[in-house]
């Protein structure tokens, strides 16, 4: 599994404070990708092809000129890791889509790309300005047309819940709307203000208030709701797919298998120890920490139970203490399926809280 972070952004969003710059000329990509071929070749021994995934995250990777993708992707082959992966994702931003063009669209697909994550977030266009994304709702519908149009079978959509100016009537329409396109995945989020946002200065200014917990959990459970009407299995807390469409790259994360990340702020796990990039564009160094036992515990408990898989029940009575888990179970916060046990759907939105409880 490898993940390749893409620090660059047209514009940044309110909500976010992912590490990120706005490209000012061509050279910082090639001083970026000069950085990420460097890391490939002096970090191959890492890579393990036993999930053979490709990610690219960001940032919005759709920034990056494909003459330097091209050249990321060659480094990866003469280094034996290069393609076809069972599976290639790229996030791509609407906008990039629509004025870039079908041939764009096409080239990621010569290029090995098979599953494209399209940064929607939101149908309405009033949010989108608030949220600073580039794109409208026009835009974002176009966007997918695109990306089908140049062969995609396999296509996931972003939207974000949980934002005090989000009213249960335009989060309804936009489920909708995104269960219109037909895609084979949906990514649904609840807003969280990070550290260094926008947004997280406006809660400081009282220019935001948080959602009230019960609307978002209203939200999310209409969302649970038209998902399952549609067909989708909801694998994971916020990740819904048809079946067969489940991500296996993020599954990999959920079950700690080790993966490699490249790239500026990206981090690694080698199935012992996570690793991480400093947040520069080049001349970044590797860090590493090794996990306590406890650390561990604590990492695969929470992994599992966010997945409707659940964990191995041979790890939860020897790491919990078993009076709490058949109180959970008796409370039906955790359910028993074969040798393992999880959170029930309807209990995902607490699952914080039932994992605390646990642990
Ligand atoms: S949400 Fe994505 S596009 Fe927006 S600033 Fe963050 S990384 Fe960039």
């Amino acid at each position: 599994m490898i993940y390749i972070h893409v620090p660059f952004c047209r514009s940044f969003c309110t909500y976010c404070d992912f590490f990120s710059e706005i490209p000012q000329d061509h050279d910082v990509f090639a001083r970026y990708t000069d950085a990420v071929c460097r890391e490939i070749r002096s970090r191959k021994a890492e890579m393990d092809d036993s999930l053979k995934t490709l990610y690219f995250g960001g940032g919005t990777p759709s920034v990056l000129p494909l003459s330097h993708l091209s050249r990321i992707l060659l480094t990866l082959e003469e280094v034996g890791h290069g393609g076809p992966y069972m599976e290639f994702t790229m996030e791509v931003n609407p906008e990039d889509i629509v004025e870039k063009g079908l041939p764009y669209a096409q080239s990621l697909k010569v290029l090995g790309v098979n599953r494209v994550s399209l940064g929607i977030q939101s149908f309405d266009d009033e949010l989108l300005h608030w949220m600073n994304r580039r794109h409208n709702a026009e835009r974002a519908r176009e966007a997918f047309r695109i990306v089908r149009e140049a062969g995609f079978t396999n296509i996931s959509i972003d939207l974000i819940f949980g934002l005090s100016n989000l009213s249960d009537d335009v989060w309804e329409k936009t489920i909708d709307e995104a269960l219109a396109l037909k895609p084979e995945h949906i990514s649904c989020y609840q807003l969280t203000v990070e550290g260094d946002s926008v947004l997280a200065h406006r809660l400081e200014n009282g220019e935001y208030e948080e959602a009230p917990d019960e609307v978002c959990r209203r939200q999310y459970d209409l969302l649970c709701a038209k998902m399952a009407a549609a067909g989708f299995n909801h694998y994971e807390i916020s990740n819904f797919a048809l079946p067969g469409y489940e991500a296996l790259h993020n599954g990999g994360y959920w079950q700690r298998r080790p993966y490699v990340g490249l790239g500026p702020s990206a981090h690694s796990f080698s199935g012992r120890n996570r690793s991480w990039n400093d947040a520069v564009l080049d001349g970044y160094q590797h860090t590493e920490e090794s996990l306590s036992v406890e650390d561990e515990k604590v990492e695969t408990l929470m992994l599992a139970l966010r997945t409707a898989r659940g964990i191995d029940q041979e790890f939860l009575f020897a790491n919990c203490l078993p009076k709490d888990v058949e109180r959970m179970v008796a409370e039906g916060a955790l359910v028993k399926n074969g040798r393992r046990y999880r959170i029930p759907e309807d209990h995902f939105f607490v699952s914080d809280e039932i994992i605390r409880e646990l642990i």
